[in-house]
């Protein structure tokens, strides 16, 4: 009732924020925790990103075996972030899991060794052997990568989405820059008053009169949803050049593609066929695809994210270019954002707006 009442008496927030999909929603949340009251605005049916992806941290590059961009710092606010939810919530939202990495070269065992020992602590110092993958099929030789997991990406969005409604406003409809009326110190959007913007759209940004600037590079990910009953990864994620994760009940995520051209939200018959031949090297039982999904990843040029106030308006926000890693780092710079909003410190030089002002 209180909450009701109070809710009903807000009629101008601190924050209007557009979109509603992983960045938007950790963004949200901070805010909230940092004491702002925030109006979102989302229409999910315009990007299916969020809603598609694996919900994997990885902080190994596996490429090199480097740990992934500010890995230390990231992976503990990333834990913190999501366990603190959980508890707000009284939901679980994520699974800590290991990342199985298998080997086929005698190369490719020494030069994991080599880089757990001096220097990347994510990767397990040692080698295994006779990995369980299904009753008919032993993996050789493997590794693990340490502190990987995936966040339920899915009831990650639907508890924000109730959280917000329940607390402040939430509208479930398409952001017209139409319809924004926007001065420094406040703007107004229909009959909702706020002091500040911030734009969340994902790959969509590339549609923001005050932003458009950015130089984006999208790509388009396909993914499925298989199910294997003779598969044992129970709860390891095995990458093989694709990664497969067991989502419960003999379900399988299987993914992902690349593509930078044909930027929908449409699975492909292309795609399915090179998500099978990857996954068919990799597993040797039967399967059957449930579900063939797609979404387009938000990424900027140098592929790092977009952290940060625009040049001219001193209330209007960018939170956006999570590329392939939403999950892990949004945490880490929603952080940073609120920090800079509060305090007015420092946002780190690669991901701030400013980079891209000459
Ligand atoms: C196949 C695939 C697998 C992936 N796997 C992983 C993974 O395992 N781990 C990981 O960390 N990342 C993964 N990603 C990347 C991850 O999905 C993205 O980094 C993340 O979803 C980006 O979130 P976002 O909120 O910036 O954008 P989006 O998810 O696109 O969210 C933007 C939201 O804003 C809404 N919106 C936009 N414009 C408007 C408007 N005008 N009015 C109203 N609403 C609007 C959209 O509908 C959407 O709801 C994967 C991506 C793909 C495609």
């Amino acid at each position: 009732m209180e909450e009701q009442l109070q809710k009903n008496s807000v009629t101008s927030f601190d924050f209007f924020i557009v979109g509603q999909g992983i960045a938007g929603s950790i963004l949200s949340l901070s805010l909230i925790e940092a004491g702002f009251s925030v109006c979102v605005i989302d229409n999910a049916k315009l990007s299916s990103c969020s809603a598609v992806a694996a919900g994997i941290w990885n902080p190994v590059v596996f490429k090199r075996l480097s740990k992934s961009w500010l890995a230390d710092d990231i992976v503990p606010e990333l834990l913190r972030f999501y366990s603190h939810f959980e508890t707000i919530f009284e939901t679980s939202l994520i699974t800590k899991r290991i990342i199985i990495k298998t080997f086929t070269e005698l190369q490719e065992k020494e030069f994991w060794l080599k880089k757990a020992v001096s220097e990347n602590g994510y990767l397990e110092n040692k080698i295994y052997t006779n990995y369980n993958l299904s009753n008919n099929q032993i993996i050789d030789s493997y590794s693990k990568v340490l502190e990987a997991g995936n966040l339920n990406v899915i009831d990650f969005l639907s508890q924000t989405k109730k959280y917000i409604s329940e607390r402040f406003n939430y509208l479930d409809e398409t952001f017209s820059f139409n319809e924004l009326k926007n001065e420094d110190d406040e703007g107004i959007y229909k009959n909702i008053s706020f002091k500040n913007i911030i734009f969340c759209e994902g790959h969509l940004i590339s549609n923001n009169p005050f932003f458009n600037w950015i130089p984006n590079k999208p790509a388009k990910g396909e993914v499925l949803i298989i199910k294997c009953n003779d598969l044992i990864l129970e709860n390891d994620i095995l990458n093989k050049g694709i990664f497969i994760m067991p989502l419960g009940n003999s379900l399988y995520k299987v993914g992902a593609t690349y593509q930078w051209d044909k930027l929908d939200d449409l699975p492909t018959s292309d795609k399915l066929i090179e998500l099978e031949t990857r996954l068919k090297q990799v597993i040797h039982c039967s399967y059957e695809v449930i579900k063939h999904e797609a979404g387009v990843r938000p990424s900027v040029i140098d592929r790092r994210p977009i952290v940060g106030v625009h040049p001219k308006h001193k209330n209007m926000f960018v939170f956006n270019g999570f590329g392939t890693k939403a999950v892990m780092l949004a945490p880490y710079f929603s952080k940073q954002l609120v920090s800079f909003i509060k305090n007015k410190s420092i946002i780190l030089a690669d991901v701030n707006p400013a980079r891209f002002m000459n």
